[in-house]
């Protein structure tokens, strides 16, 4: 459903992050009714969480449908806020603003500070974080990378997973030898240090996500001398970007003040 008011601003947020619906609520409480503000998600969870401003649902049809979506709805400022791993889309939005001539800003989370005397491994991927622990002699893995690509594990039939996600599978997960735990960030880092605790975890398979959210992870991990293995995040598209949604706030408004 749309809410089009008389203003000729239509901001774009690409989202499915809590930098997304922080960065509405910023615009939506700075710009007030006069800015058309619509966030769009991929639909991969089940149940988003309500957004102020208008929300699409679903993906564009590649680079040409957001080129489509851009024209037709008007849109004059696209802010890419989706999560770092997300890059197929993030990619996709270079083009499409390219092609229909209008700014993009991205929101890049800055990458966590590794703690002190942490035990890492950083790889390039997670077919990578697979091999690792393939050679390796771990038994017991917390698995953070979220639902996607958890195929890269299946082979690792001696290893116990613990999958850690934000709602429940739609399906069985393809590992041998599993347990999923619902939870929603944020994690404090008593709660990681008790989960990993109890359940004797002995390696920790995350993403270089960044955020505060879901650092204590690396905290717990350090302070109980577990081992991590950390996929880097994929190669940041060209363009401008600012590290918080407070920051893309205040380029909008820059942007706002000069066309009003
Ligand atoms: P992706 O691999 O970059 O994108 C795959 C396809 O999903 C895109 O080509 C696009 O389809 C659609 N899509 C992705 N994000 C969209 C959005 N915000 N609005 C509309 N369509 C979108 O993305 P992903 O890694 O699967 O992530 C999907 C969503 O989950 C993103 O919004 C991201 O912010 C969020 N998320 C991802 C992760 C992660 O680890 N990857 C973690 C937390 C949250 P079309 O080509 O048809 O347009």
């Amino acid at each position: 459903m749309t809410n089009q008011s008389a203003s000729s601003n239509h901001i774009l947020i690409l989202g499915g992050t809590a930098d997304a619906r922080k960065l509405v609520i910023l615009i939506t409480s700075q710009c007030g009714p006069n800015v058309r503000v619509t966030t769009s998600l991929a639909g991969r969870t089940k149940r988003p969480v309500d957004l102020a401003g208008d929300v699409r649902i679903g993906g564009f049809g590649g680079t040409e449908g957001m080129v489509n979506y851009l024209v037709s709805e008007n849109v004059t400022h696209l802010i890419d806020a989706t999560h770092p791993f997300a890059a197929t889309i993030s990619a996709h939005a270079v083009s499409a603003t390219q092609k229909a001539a209008i700014p993009r800003l991205m929101i890049v989370r800055p990458c966590w500070q590794l703690p002190d005397g942490l035990k890492v491994v950083r790889v390039a991927s997670m077919t990578d974080a697979a091999a690792i622990l393939r050679a390796s002699n771990t038994g017991r893995v917390l698995l953070t990378t979220g639902i996607q690509n958890l195929d890269a594990f299946s082979r690792l039939s001696e290893i116990f997973f613990m999958v850690r996600l934000i709602e429940s599978p739609e399906k069985p997960l393809a590992l041998d030898h599993a347990s999923v735990i619902i939870q929603k960030p944020p994690f404090t880092l008593e709660g990681e240090r008790k989960l990993m605790e109890e359940n004797r975890i002995d390696t920790l398979v995350s993403k270089q996500s960044g955020g505060s959210a879901t650092e204590a992870k690396l905290l717990a991990a350090a302070a109980l001398g577990i081992g991590v293995v950390l996929i880097d995040r994929p190669p940041v598209p060209e363009g401008e970007s600012v590290a918080s949604p407070e920051d893309a706030a205040v380029w909008l408004q820059a942007f706002l003040g000069r066309s009003t």
